[in-house]
């Protein structure tokens, strides 16, 4: 069994009550109350305000008003980026207030958090240098008569929803962005982790992000999620979470014609041959498979191992799942915090008990940790699984490993891409034949050689097939949320159509 850290009453706790920010100015909602409970603590935490079409609309107005007629668009580059440095510096000012938040909405572990809140900073950091350097192209080749340019617009309004997994994440993989490109936005964090987001509105307007250009809004996807993607008066929609709502993301925005950006769900495999470093492998197997307790669009789900190696890599991933610390969010040693609802855990131990029922083992763990308050899962090693079974083909979403085996390289490379996912991937090889084999074939926007679910700011990421559409980070980033537009120059005396005849 894991090491389990059981938690403690959050002290002093005082709930906070939030508004939306919608036109610069905060504001309830028409909807009622939403109540979040801490995963970890059991305890309500936070009350947001339940949008309707009604408060969606007014963002979307206010959003649209400050993008045709506001100042934000008609700024320079280098007034944009210096407004995101100081929205990256006091997202470093208040890591520790927008850390909590996370951890104690979304179960995360603080350390962790606090982690990616430095990821955060990077980021805004890198959206603002880009905001400097966006441009188009010119063209001096069409002959004497023709100047072609080709500017690089701002989209326009942009619709931002976002999951309750890295709710500062990933509001940071894509608001810097379209504020750079100078846009205005429409923003819809999960209604279980709101939060840190509200608190970012906060920091927005003290870093001089002027009225309207960023709205807020919290609710259910039902609720004002459709409406954010389906309104005539959004040119974009930026959408992180399930393939299922992304796919209904994409027909709501099919009516308008807008451009759409998902980053869905993944399977991801890490292949390891016969001569890996079995050490490093096993570290970053528990590492991909139990970080955020497996609530990641990158975890390393599937082990596709070689079947010479298999026994001992499991034997060393299982003694390396006994030393993980599961337990209190809001507790530093912590490496696995609790799981998102009530609802979702028995979603993923009813996985289990089905891979159970189709042949599979379980070789570590298999079910939930009774910490006397929370909900949380030990970390589990499914073992004996086949391709065909639904533990090795679907997102599962939770601290467990699915392993299966393989003879050949080819065969590898098919298990691995005999999903409909493609997010992420790993290989592991002391041979660069096999990871360069493996990392050409293997259809996933990103592949790990020798290592696991490093990144940064500057390394595109997305998925193929059903893992979604587009690319979030790196140099072409800020060019997502913008349009091109040509234009075409005549020089001198035209040869005119009608008088050459
Ligand atoms: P979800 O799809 O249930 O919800 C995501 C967001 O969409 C939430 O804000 C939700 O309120 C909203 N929403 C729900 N219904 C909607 C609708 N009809 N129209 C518009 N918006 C709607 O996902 P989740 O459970 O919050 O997050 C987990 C999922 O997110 C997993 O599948 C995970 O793989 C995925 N994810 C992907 C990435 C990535 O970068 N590829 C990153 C993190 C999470």
């Amino acid at each position: 069994m894991s090491i389990q850290i059981r938690p403690a009453a959050i002290a002093g706790l005082k709930v906070r009550e939030f508004e939306m920010l919608i036109d610069g100015r905060w504001t309830g909602g028409q909807g009622g109350i939403i109540e979040r409970v801490a995963p970890g603590h059991g305890v309500t935490v936070s009350r947001y305000q339940a949008a309707t079409e009604l408060d969606a609309n007014r963002a979307i107005a206010a959003a649209r008003t400050a993008f045709d007629t506001g100042p934000w668009p008609r700024m320079t580059g280098a007034e944009r980026s210096n407004t995101l440095l100081r929205v990256a510096d006091l997202i470093a000012a208040n890591a520790e207030e927008l850390a909590w938040f996370d951890a104690v909405e979304a179960g995360k572990p603080i350390a962790q958090v606090r982690g990616e809140l430095g990821g955060a900073v990077d980021i805004w950091r890198y959206a603002a240098a880009l905001a400097r350097d966006l441009h188009g192209e010119s063209y001096n080749t069409l002959g004497d008569g023709t100047l072609g340019v080709v500017l690089r617009e701002a989209i326009g309004v942009v619709s931002i929803i976002t999951p309750w997994n890295f709710p500062f994440l990933i509001v940071s993989q894509k608001l810097p962005f379209a504020l750079a490109a100078g846009c205005t936005a429409v923003v819809k964090p999960s209604e279980l982790s709101s939060g840190s987001t509200l608190l970012l509105g906060r920091l927005l307007i003290e870093a001089g992000i002027p009225a309207g250009v960023v709205n807020i809004i919290t609710g259910t996807g039902a609720a004002v999620g459709s409406l954010m993607t389906s309104h005539r008066d959004v040119d974009m929609v930026s959408f992180t979470g399930s393939t299922g709502v992304g796919k209904l993301t994409m027909r709501n925005a099919s009516e308008t014609l807008k451009k759409v950006s998902l980053e869905l769900g993944g399977k991801n495999p890490q292949i390891v041959f016969a001569d890996a470093n079995l050490e490093e492998f096993a570290d970053a197997a528990v590492f991909g498979a139990f970080f955020n307790a497996g609530e990641c669009c990158n975890a390393g789900s599937r082990l596709i191992l070689h079947r010479s190696i298999a026994e001992e890599a499991i034997a060393r991933i299982a003694t390396l799942s006994a030393k993980v610390r599961v337990g209190d969010p809001l507790n530093d040693e912590t490496q696995v915090g609790a799981i998102i609802t009530p609802m979702h855990f028995d979603k993923v131990t009813n996985h289990v008990a089905a891979a159970e029922a189709a042949g599979a083992g379980i070789a570590f763990g298999g079910g939930g940790l009774d910490l006397g308050m929370g909900q949380f899962m030990a970390p589990t090693i499914v073992s004996g699984v086949t391709p065909d079974m639904a533990i090795a083909r679907e997102e599962v979403f939770g601290p467990v490993l699915s392993v299966l085996t393989f003879d050949t390289l080819d065969e590898a490379v098919h298990i691995a891409n005999d999903v409909d996912y493609g997010l992420s991937a790993g290989v592991w090889s002391a041979a660069m034949d096999n990871c360069l084999g493996v990392g050409r074939r293997v259809r996933a926007g990103t592949v790990w050689m020798n290592t696991f679910m490093d990144g940064a700011s500057e390394l595109p990421f997305g998925g193929y097939k059903q893992s979604g559409l587009g690319r979030e980070l790196g140099r072409h980033a800020v060019e997502d949320y913008t349009e091109t537009k040509t234009l075409n120059m005549h020089i001198g005396a035209r040869s005119t159509w009608w008088v050459q005849r």
